[in-house]
């Protein structure tokens, strides 16, 4: 036998966007891309068809919250779907390795409303991974999608200096930099932060530049969910711009858009040759917790903290006054609350069954919740208005595609069913704003070369075998805003190191992920 699979007659789109499809064969040997080209002559032990279809390196996706997920449960198989093979861990600088026990729970009920319910195949090694290596042991032969660590900042500041909202003091910040050397040698791909999350918000520019020195000695980039509450996204973008100068580091923005705030941004980025890139879900809402909508001074503090601090009368007052202006009403949808109350309902709808002004009520979820609730927040612009803004994003040159998933909870954001799919479907099929060609660059070459992740992201021989077989004229997205929890379709077959994860459309169960390092 000369390949283990071969791919017969598809259409290949090999990732770098500099060569257009060609009609070959692809030929897999053990976990490995062995030949492209006419393999007619040649025998396989599976031999499957992929006329007219595309075959394509494996998706990769550089900010989403499936780590947990993809260990078991409800949507271990929510990116596999739609092709996509590899996941990076710690969006938002989120983690649970490195802390005490006690603390880490606390961070576990700190981003619960990222991750849901802890996983039960988990409890008895639960937060007591000590080092990056005990964390990433978990990964190995037990999920179906490769993963690959970034250095986790929320929590490399929370176990140098707890819940504090304050600077780091000199010996603080040197012990986050032995926490992040540690995770740069375990081969992290950089540093990933959410800076308007605790404790990480908390982090002075002093200190980001401080480790994004050592990072980037490392050849790693910094990954950032930005400053926005804080500073707005204006000057949370030039701060970012700041950093890369300052450590002159390659820096990489999460979930953002090409509108009237950016636009201005990037062409200066553009002027100054920036070593810059930014990813987008290409959907018109976000998801996150309603604490990032209350003062950053009531955010501050342990989960626990955090409630009794907004249970004052003068600080509740002035969390509703916040909320009233700051607050994203229309048609918030309501994804997940730790009572289980008002899921799927709109905030709106929410507040009239219970009889309460919209501000007071979404004040007293945050409380009664203890924090535990995660919305879809629509943007507060017209729909013609996003939807240019969405295609402006979907063609800007430094963009990738990146889901920001979120699993497990009851009803979450449709992107993390849809967000690949919904890429191919709406902006190649239908609106033809770009090609096949540099669609599947987007989610496959481009996030590779960025993340230095070199065996991945390219369909050629010798490379890993991590490969997506779809057809372009039935792919799609449909997971919707009511309904966030459907399948996508059109993906035929996805190999994730050699091994089929999805074959004729279905699930294998097989989970041949490996723990990916910086390369
Ligand atoms: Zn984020």
């Amino acid at each position: 036998m000369d390949f283990d699979i071969i791919f017969q007659h598809g259409t290949v789109i090999d990732g770098t966007r500099n060569q257009l499809g060609f009609v070959a064969d692809v030929g897999v040997v053990d976990d490995r891309i062995v030949a492209v080209g006419d393999l007619s002559q040649k025998k396989g032990q599976q031999v499957i068809d992929a006329t007219d279809r595309i075959v394509c390196p494996g998706f990769i996706d550089v900010h989403v919250h499936s780590e947990m997920s993809l260990l078991g449960g409800r949507d271990q198989h929510a990116g596999v779907i739609q092709g996509v093979t590899t996941q990076l861990l710690a969006p938002d600088g989120f983690g649970w390795t490195g802390l005490d026990p006690q603390t880490a729970s606390q961070f576990w009920q700190y981003t619960k409303f990222a991750y849901a319910d802890f996983p039960s195949e988990l409890a008895a090694e639960a937060f007591n991974w000590q080092t990056p290596e005990a964390y990433l042991e978990i990964f190995a032969g037990r999920t179906p999608a490769n993963v690959c660590p970034q250095v986790p900042h929320c929590t490399v500041r929370l176990a140098a200096m707890g819940w504090e909202d304050r600077p780091a003091a000199p010996d603080e910040l040197t012990q986050m930099e032995q926490a992040t050397r540690s995770w740069m040698e375990a081969g992290a791909t950089g540093i990933c932060l959410g800076l308007d999350y605790q404790p990480g918000a908390n982090a002075d520019l002093n200190e980001l530049v401080t480790l994004c020195r050592l990072v980037q000695s490392y050849g790693g980039l910094y990954a950032a969910h930005i400053r926005y509450e804080l500073l707005g996204r204006q000057a949370a973008w030039e701060e970012t711009l700041e950093i890369c100068r300052q450590a002159e580091i390659p820096v990489h923005i999460s979930h953002e858009r090409v509108d009237e705030v950016t636009q201005s941004v990037l062409e200066q980025v553009d002027r100054e040759d920036l070593d810059l890139t930014f990813e987008s879900y290409l959907y018109p809402a976000g998801m996150t917790h309603l604490a990032m909508r209350l003062p950053m001074d009531l955010q501050t503090g342990s989960p626990e903290e955090m409630i009794d601090k907004l249970k004052q009368p003068a600080a509740k007052q002035r969390a509703i006054q916040h909320l009233s202006t700051n607050l994203e009403k229309d048609l918030s949808i309501i994804g997940y609350t730790q009572s289980g109350r008002y899921i799927g309902m709109t905030l709106q709808e929410a507040a009239e069954s219970v009889n309460q002004p919209i501000d007071e009520f979404a004040y007293n979820l945050v409380v009664e919740e203890e924090g535990v609730e995660t919305l879809i927040m629509f943007w507060q612009i017209p729909e013609e208005k996003s939807e240019r803004i969405l295609n402006h994003t979907a063609v800007h040159p430094r963009m990738m595609i990146a889901s920001d998933g979120v699993y497990e909870i009851p009803h979450p954001h449709p992107r993390g069913y849809g967000c690949f799919a919904q890429f191919g479907r709406k902006f190649v099929k239908e609106r033809q704003l770009l090609s096949w060609e540099e669609a599947i660059w987007k989610m496959s070459g481009f996030p590779a070369e960025r993340f230095g992740l070199k065996d991945r992201g390219q369909l050629k021989e010798g490379l890993a075998a991590d490969i997506v077989v779809f057809d372009p004229e039935t792919l799609a997205d449909k997971s919707t805003w009511s309904d966030p929890l459907q399948p996508a379709v059109g993906v035929e077959h996805v190999l994730v190191n050699g091994q089929r994860v999805i074959a004729n459309s279905a699930v294998t169960n097989q989970l041949p992920g490996r723990v990916l390092r910086r390369s």
